[in-house]
């Protein structure tokens, strides 16, 4: 099984190119925000206690999105990978993924990063907030948490796997989103 990590900022962009890579690579793919936000829509004690850490752009505890993970990895047959996105967002988790893995004898594939500026990340949420509703992607201070939250626990992420040596960057600040996939799709294509 190939196990990918879609990484890089929020709004950079990997919900609009998880769709492709998974279908081209037969992969699932597994958004953790997607899937809380699906827990909040259904009303469940686990969407209810996380509503209020991403209306405020702060991250939810790691068992809850571990345990998200690891039912997925067991549960989701008939495909040849999986492509993480919006996981992991901080050093433990990624240590916990590493575990996680080692059990079933996997490893990370790859860590695909799509990178964009601050200033891009303000204006892609600020784009997005019009079309999808998101109430994190709304309010100015939510936004400025979740880029302060990307900065200090995410991004030490980067060497992390760049000391594992399977880190890998996409430059997607600019250019239209068929260039960007094209981009992303050519660094996915030197994996197979
Ligand atoms: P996203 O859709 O990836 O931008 O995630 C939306 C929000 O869900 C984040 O701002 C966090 O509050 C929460 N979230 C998503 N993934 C994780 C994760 N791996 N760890 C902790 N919180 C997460």
């Amino acid at each position: 099984m190939k196990y990918y990590i879609l990484f890089g900022p929020p709004g950079a962009g990997k919900g609009t190119h998880a769709g492709a890579i998974a279908q081209k690579y037969n992969l699932k793919h597994i958004s953790t925000g997607e899937l809380l936000r699906a827990e909040i829509a259904a009303g469940t004690e686990l969407g209810r206690q996380a509503k209020s850490l991403i209306d405020a752009g702060s991250l939810v505890p790691d068992a809850v999105v571990e345990g998200m993970i690891e039912s997925a990895f067991d549960t989701i047959k008939g495909v040849d990978g999986f492509l993480l996105d919006g996981f992991p967002r901080n050093l433990a988790q990624a240590a916990d993924l590493d575990k996680i893995l080692e059990k079933r004898g996997e490893a990370v594939t790859a860590v695909v990063a799509l990178m964009i500026s601050d200033e891009t990340i303000r204006t892609r949420i600020k784009g997005r907030a019009a079309v999808e509703g998101r109430a994190d992607d709304a309010n100015d201070e939510t936004i400025s948490n979740r880029i302060r939250t990307y900065h200090a626990q995410t991004e030490p992420l980067i060497e992390y796997y760049k000391a594992a040596g399977n880190f890998h960057e996409v430059n997607v600040d600019g250019g239209t989103i068929e260039l960007n996939r094209a981009k992303v799709l050519d660094l996915m294509e030197s994996f197979a």
